[in-house]
């Protein structure tokens, strides 16, 4: 496969690099782009957006992240308008931080409860709006339960 950012087949590199992330994550194989300091980052990158550096690998994404901050949207925009109420949170997942739809194990109306400190797992999901992919963060839920 070309790195060089050539897009030949009518799809922009962007859109295409991120297709290629939600497969691996959605495969249980979620990958961030590390570079040489340890600063992580999603794809596409050519650099490292902290430092800059060009040497850049391609690091397992850790299996279970930390809730940094999360808000529960009411009013979405028309893209998320069968979503509503949801909640997005941004997850730190070793370097790398995430941002993504929380979801709980049932598809009750209300959004799950979330807080900052949770741990969460990352999974590839469906927007009810329009089926388009999305990052889905799932409660990680203590004591051992299954
Ligand atoms: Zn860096």
């Amino acid at each position: 496969m070309s790195d060089d950012g050539a897009a030949d087949d009518g799809t922009a590199p962007t859109d295409r690099d991120h297709a290629e992330w939600l497969d691996a994550l959605a495969d249980g194989d979620g990958f961030a782009i590390v570079c040489p300091d340890g600063h992580g980052s999603l794809p596409p990158r050519r650099v490292c957006p902290d430092c800059g550096s060009p040497d850049l690998s391609r690091e397992p994404l850790d299996e279970t992240g930390t809730v940094e901050t999360y808000s529960v949207v009411h009013v979405p925009s028309p893209r998320f308008a069968d979503d509503a109420p949801y909640a997005t949170a941004v997850a730190d997942f070793g370097p790398t931080r995430l941002t993504g739809i929380v979801r709980g194990g049932d598809a009750s109306d209300d959004p799950p409860s979330v807080g900052i400190g949770d741990a969460v797992t990352v999974d590839v999901g469906e927007r009810e709006t329009d089926g388009e992919r999305l990052v889905v963060f799932r409660p990680v839920t203590s004591a051992g339960d299954d």
